[in-house]
Formats: structure tokens, C-alpha cells, sequence
């Protein structure tokens, strides 16, 4: 990076250490052009995205209500809840594959789609019923009857 002070393309670190319990990467720099000292900080970026509601408003990703939306949805139904924190675990991990800063409340959904239909079919469709009644009642209805076509459900 160029330097802070002069502006200068050609730094040097002359310290590198590890911090945060290894965490990040703290390096201590010095201008090759002025000769003043700055820090830098190197972090992975594993943050999660924020969401982009269909309004248009932005909202921080919400782990606890993932969490709840799929627990209402798998209410009652043969999945352990250690199915349930793997595919949360798969939905976070999918959204921070995505490497975008912000992404569509749609995408979330569609993740959470994506899981629920592998955990447990009758889940998926509650889950779907009200998702999908926001978004493409056609849609839905499609897909309602490609899983009775199966005999799925
Ligand atoms: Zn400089």
C-alpha cells in the first residue's frame, strides 16, 4: 500500500507478528520515500454480508433469526438439532463463499430453501408456503406440484 504520509509506492515492513491469537497479522512499515513508520492490520474477511431487504433497507446478517425461521419450519418434524446447526453452519459458510459485501435477503432464501428441502421435505414446503406467498405464488405452485408428482410428501 502507498504510504500514508507521502503518498510513496515503495514501503518496507520491517516488523511482522502475529495477534488476536493469530488472527490477524499486525506489520510495521516504513516509507522508503520519507522514512516515517505506520501499521498495518491483515485480517481474513469472513464477515458476513449484509442483507439487502426487498424494500431496499440493509440489515446486518441475523444468525438468530435463520436459526428460528428453520426451527419453526422443522417444528415437530425427525430432525436433530445438530442437522440443524450443520445447515446453518452450510448456509453462513455458502454466503461468505459469495464474497460480497451485501447480498439479497432472496439469496438467504433460497439457501435456506436449498437446506430444508434435503432435511426434511414437509419442512421445505411450510417453509416455501410463506417464503414464496411474498415472492411468486406460480412458482410455489410449480414446485408443490413436482413433490406431489414425486409422492414426496
Ligand atoms: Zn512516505
Amino acid at each position: 500500500m502507498y504510504c500514508p504520509f507521502c503518498n510513496a509506492v515503495e514501503t518496507k515492513v520491517i516488523d511482522s507478528r502475529l495477534v488476536a491469537e493469530g488472527g490477524q497479522v499486525r506489520r510495521r512499515r516504513e516509507c522508503l520515500n520519507c522514512s516515517e513508520r505506520f501499521t498495518t492490520y491483515e485480517i481474513a474477511e469472513l464477515l458476513m454480508p449484509r442483507i439487502i431487504k426487498s424494500d431496499g433497507t440493509r440489515e446486518p446478517f441475523d444468525e438468530t433469526k435463520l436459526r428460528s425461521g428453520l426451527l419453526r419450519a422443522l417444528e415437530k418434524r425427525p430432525v436433530s438439532m445438530e442437522q440443524i446447526e450443520g445447515a446453518i453452519s452450510a448456509i453462513k459458510h455458502a454466503l461468505q463463499a459469495a464474497g460480497e459485501r451485501e447480498l439479497s435477503s432472496r439469496v438467504v432464501g433460497e439457501q435456506v430453501m436449498q437446506r430444508l428441502r434435503e432435511l426434511d421435505k414437509v419442512a421445505y414446503v411450510r417453509f416455501a408456503s410463506v417464503y414464496r406467498s411474498f415472492q411468486d405464488i406460480s412458482e410455489f405452485q410449480d414446485e408443490l406440484n413436482r413433490l406431489a408428482q414425486g409422492g414426496t410428501v
